[in-house]
């Protein structure tokens, strides 16, 4: 069967034709600018390949409310030409098949749950740490949209007293999870980029440190069984360790299951070779020629 997979990212969109087993036999990326400019060239790509139904998985916030009149839009998004965008209805008119819709971070945990480390789980969260912070969340083995989707990003953080960043980045709320872990904090915070930071470890202490209130966070109100941590920011493979001691710290014992006492196969890095989001887009697709 083949499957169009659109992995809709604030800088790039990735475009891609697969199977339904996860199979991806060609992609092609192209530049986020604004609706009148990106969308031709993806509608383009998609056209004559006789896909049987397309799977998008979005940058947001995004409308997921199938009795909405918005739904398939991306609504308040800062990256200020998509706004109130509807992604989805373009796609549908121009393409002529089934379009299945979810978050980037939901794409991303789907391909993990479908094709990779966290198949044959219920529940598990995806965080995602790059140019924002999100996280793709799984319960009862499926994903979590309820009102809106969530937007485990933007919780608030314990500030550390040695933090010479106390403020934040992010413009809502200062020092929440994305304003004091997402790239661009780290940026503001050491006036390098994460990758020029590597043998920095005040660097990535301070990182993990928030990375792990997020995991902990997780824990308590959602009961993952797995954790995976993906992104730009977790390619300093030096942070897992320290997030799973911080981790672990915060805890402070009270949980007491098999993987909190191994925490290496609990908190994870991503499995699919950074394809994860478009596997996902392959199983949305799926998804919505099955509806
Ligand atoms: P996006 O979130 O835009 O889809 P990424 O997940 O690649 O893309 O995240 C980009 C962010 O991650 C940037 O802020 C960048 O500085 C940071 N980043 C990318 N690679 C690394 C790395 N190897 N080490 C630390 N930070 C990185
Ligand atoms: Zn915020």
């Amino acid at each position: 069967m083949k499957l169009g997979a659109l992995e809709a990212g604030g800088t790039k969109m990735v475009c891609a034709i697969g199977d339904e087993s996860g199979k991806i036999f060609e992609q092609i990326s192209i530049p986020t600018t604004k609706p009148e400019e990106t969308m031709p060239p993806i509608i383009e790509y998609f056209k004559d390949k006789d896909i049987e139904a397309l799977g998008v998985a979005c940058f947001g916030p995004v409308d997921l409310d199938k009795s909405s009149d918005t739904y398939g839009y991306i609504t308040s998004t800062p990256k200020i030409p998509w706004q109130n965008y509807d992604i989805v209805g373009t796609l549908k008119e121009a393409l002529g098949c089934p379009v299945g819709f979810d978050t980037d971070v939901n794409g991303s945990l789907l391909g993990e749950a479908t094709y990779g480390q966290a198949k044959g789980l219920t529940d598990a969260v995806y965080f995602t740490i790059g140019t924002g912070v999100g996280a793709g969340v799984m319960t009862n083995g499926k994903m979590l949209h309820g009102m809106m989707h969530p937007e485990f990003g933007h919780i608030r953080l314990v500030v550390r007293d040695d933090d010479p960043y106390k403020e934040g980045h992010c413009p809502f709320h200062g020092a929440c999870l994305e304003g004091m872990a997402a790239g661009p904090a780290i940026e503001a915070r050491w006036g390098a980029k994460g990758k020029e930071l590597a043998d920095r470890d005040e660097v990535w202490d301070l990182e993990a440190y928030y990375i792990a209130q997020a995991c902990a966070t997780s824990v308590f109100v959602l009961s993952p069984q797995m954790i995976i941590l993906g992104g730009g920011v977790m390619h300093q493979e030096q942070l897992f360790p320290l997030v799973r001691k911080y981790t672990k710290e915060l805890i402070a014992g009270y949980i007491k299951t098999k993987q909190m006492e191994d925490l290496e196969h609990y908190i994870v890095p991503a499995s699919l070779n950074d394809d994860q989001g478009i596997m996902g887009c392959l199983k949305l697709a799926l998804d919505a020629k099955n509806e």
